[in-house]
């Protein structure tokens, strides 16, 4: 495989694009809009020269990868040619639903239609199309240059070649594919969403502050950082949207989302991007400070 087609150039796509190009694929870049594909170059280009900075990357590796990138507004003319799309556009099930017909329609046959969803259904997304084998999930995970997960999410039709191949060409990128099947969240959020969500509730129920439940978290389980943090960063608005899917797909009350989670997410209180979250983000991401609403 050399050619392939990333649909998106926001968070993920960029980092998609980035990790294909710099292990010698050749890459189109889509988004429908330039000021997108002009801000996924660019942090592109910042990564490469941290890769740079750390030793990782010889800088005519950096002017190589950049090379192999092309950008589009179009998905007829950048997929024209391709053997692998991998579909990372916004996380609404319409927009994908439509993203996937007019991938069916210009893609060659034999491509392979990826999606990077965190949790939309594989098997709802190939049944749009007129081949539902060549369809699967390739869930990176986030900062994609640098997380070796690479969750395969075997729709119902997804046939074991295709699967296969997608293992193999994950290892080809220096990740670590795992086999899963398609069934709500998945493996990665149907495990961290409820912890994430337990946590709200011991925040709700007062069962301890924020700083002391992502505390036992982080050093009592060795978490990299607490699931309030995390939550956080990953956006509470993400967050109650998978577990909204988890909570209809498996139609049982123990993924119901917390009250507190929804109220913060109708009053617009995000996370880092909305400078609010069960922290304060207005001073930076390196500085914790828990939101004043939560303080004691
Ligand atoms: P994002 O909002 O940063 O980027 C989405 C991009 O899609 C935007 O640039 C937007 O212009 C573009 N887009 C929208 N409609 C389009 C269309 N019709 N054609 C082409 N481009 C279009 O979103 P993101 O965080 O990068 O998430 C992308 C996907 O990856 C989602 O399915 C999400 O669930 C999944 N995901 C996100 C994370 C994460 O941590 N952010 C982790 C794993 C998986």
């Amino acid at each position: 495989m050399h050619q392939i087609a990333v649909i998106g150039s926001g968070t993920m796509g960029n980092g998609i694009a980035h990790v294909f190009a710099q292990h010698g694929f050749s890459v189109s870049l889509i988004d429908i809009n330039q000021t997108a594909l002009d801000k996924g170059l660019a942090t592109i280009d910042k990564n490469l020269d941290r890769q740079i900075t750390k030793g990782t990357l010889s800088a005519d590796d950096k002017t190589a990868t950049l090379g192999r990138l092309k950008l589009f507004t179009s998905i007829a003319e950048g997929v024209r040619e391709v053997e692998l799309v991998v579909e990372a556009a916004t996380e609404n099930i319409d927009l994908k639903l439509k993203i996937f017909r007019e991938l069916d329609q210009h893609a060659p046959a034999n491509a392979i239609l990826a999606s990077n969803t965190s949790s939309i259904s594989i098997t709802r997304i190939a049944a749009v199309t007129q081949r539902p084998a060549q369809v699967i999930g390739m869930h990176f995970m986030n900062p994609v240059p640098v997380m070796k997960l690479v969750e395969v999410i075997r729709g119902y039709a997804t046939s074991d070649e295709v699967t296969q191949q997608i293992m193999d060409l994950s290892r080809q990128l220096n990740k670590t594919p795992t086999e899963v099947n398609d069934y709500p969240g998945f493996v990665a959020n149907r495990i961290l969403m409820p912890m994430i969500n337990e946590a709200i509730i011991s925040l709700f129920e007062g069962v301890a502050g924020v700083e002391e439940i992502d505390t036992v978290m982080k050093l009592g389980m060795a978490h990299p950082m607490g699931p309030l943090q995390l939550a956080d960063f990953i956006g509470l608005d993400v967050c109650l949207a998978i577990l909204r899917v988890l909570h209809e797909g498996m139609g049982n009350p123990k993924y119901a989302p917390c009250p507190l989670l929804v109220n913060m997410v109708t009053a617009g209180r995000l996370g880092v991007k909305s400078g609010e979250g069960f922290y304060s983000w207005t001073h930076g991401t390196k500085e914790l400070v828990v939101a004043d609403r939560f303080k004691k």
